[in-house]
């Protein structure tokens, strides 16, 4: 019996109603399954707890933290707490503690699902995010605070390893794929120094990768052609602040926010990686039961398949597809069904699809 240990932090607004959801689904994805089991430990790192007791993450948090498997992660974000303050204190930290400098971005249009973008069925790109410097490296500082002459200063940070490591990510993910393509994001033009480094790189890595055909883009121009030519992108490697904006747009273009899953992956393995839906806390939709949890299940196929159980990913990203196909949709795909429903549907059809297994086997 596979036993993988899985730390559940759900964080924030919906992230609490989504990530149980994909517990259940998890759970029902393995009951009676003779060889895997989850064991999952729920962490209370919210913006609760900062509230109540003045941190999100408890002293030797981390160091438990690192013990487990994989991470299944749900949102942060509070109004009662500035926005910088919860990412870093809680999702930084982890990302960054733990070294989870590739984050992959898939974006799809799954069956049954209406995007306002004629020609949306030809979207099927992969977004690798760089995940641990760049413009969220938190290089700067603040001077003369409220005074006139205050001054902020934000200073993106690109190293020649943290850059070389995400291209050679890049061209993996972008072999393992049938079309083989890859396009880079920067903006070398008016970015002269940091950027033109991240072109560099890229071509010296691609010399490596001869199967891989590449191509670059600007980064107001990849927005156009995201929109106008779907099905010319494939692979696409980004920085952290330009790959998090297009990969909102990429889930956009797919249908909602709602169903879109994110991998913050350690490739090396010396730290578990997380995996969580990209959207955030929504306090807009929280509490009302309407949250879509596709972006969650989706999610938890990546960290199955992060896991090596790719049969239960498959049956799981299976069962999605068929109930969100059948026009069982929440809300912000315009549909009218509650959160409730879709788990429950999903949870059904898994279970029909390990009947089947068991019946032909
Ligand atoms: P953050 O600042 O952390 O990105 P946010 O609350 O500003 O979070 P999101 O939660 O990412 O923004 O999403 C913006 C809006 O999209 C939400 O207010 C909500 O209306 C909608 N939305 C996001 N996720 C979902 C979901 N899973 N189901 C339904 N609607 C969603």
């Amino acid at each position: 019996m596979k036993k993988h240990r899985i730390a559940v932090i759900p964080g924030d607004g919906i992230g609490l109603e989504v990530i149980e959801a994909g517990k259940r689904v998890l759970e029902t994805l393995v009951e009676n399954h003779p060889d895997v089991n989850f064991e999952f430990k729920t962490f209370d790192w919210s913006s609760r707890r900062y509230l109540e007791q003045g941190e999100y993450i408890p002293e030797g948090g981390l160091e438990e933290l690192r013990t487990f498997d994989a991470i299944y992660f749900g949102a942060v974000g509070s109004e009662q707490v500035p926005d910088h303050v919860s990412l870093w204190d809680l999702r930084l930290k982890i990302c960054q503690g733990f070294d989870q400098y590739a984050n992959v971005r898939p974006a799809r249009l799954l069956p049954g699902v209406k995007s306002r973008l004629q020609g949306a069925e030809k979207i099927d790109w992969v977004i690798i995010r760089e995940n641990s410097e760049g413009e969220y490296s938190g290089n700067g500082g603040r001077v003369h605070q409220g005074l006139p002459e205050e001054v902020g200063t934000e200073v993106s940070l690109f190293t020649r390893k943290g850059v070389e490591r995400i291209h050679r990510f890049a061209f993996d993910m972008a072999m393992s794929r049938p079309r083989r393509k890859l396009t880079l994001v920067t903006k070398s033009n008016a970015q002269r120094h940091g950027m033109v480094l991240w072109d560099e790189i890229f071509f010296e890595v691609a010399r490596e990768y001869p199967e891989v055909e590449v191509d670059r883009e600007l980064v107001d121009a990849i927005t156009t052609r995201m929109i106008l030519k779907p099905e010319t992108l494939d692979v696409v490697v980004a920085t952290n602040l330009h790959a998090d904006i297009l990969s909102d747009l990429a889930a956009a273009l797919s249908g909602s926010l709602g169903i879109a899953p994110t991998a913050n992956l350690n490739p090396g393995g010396g730290f578990p990686s997380m995996f969580e839906p990209i959207h955030g806390s929504a306090f807009d939709i929280t509490g009302k039961g309407i949250a879509n949890p596709v972006g969650a299940f989706w999610t938890a196929v990546m960290m199955l398949e992060h896991l090596g159980e790719n049969a239960l990913a498959g049956r799981l990203m299976a069962a999605i597809e068929e109930v969100i196909g059948s026009g069982l949709q929440a809300p912000d795909l315009g549909g009218q069904a509650t959160t409730h429903e879709i788990t429950a549907a999903v949870c059904d059809a898994v279970r029909q699809k390990a009947k089947a297994v068991q019946a032909v086997g």
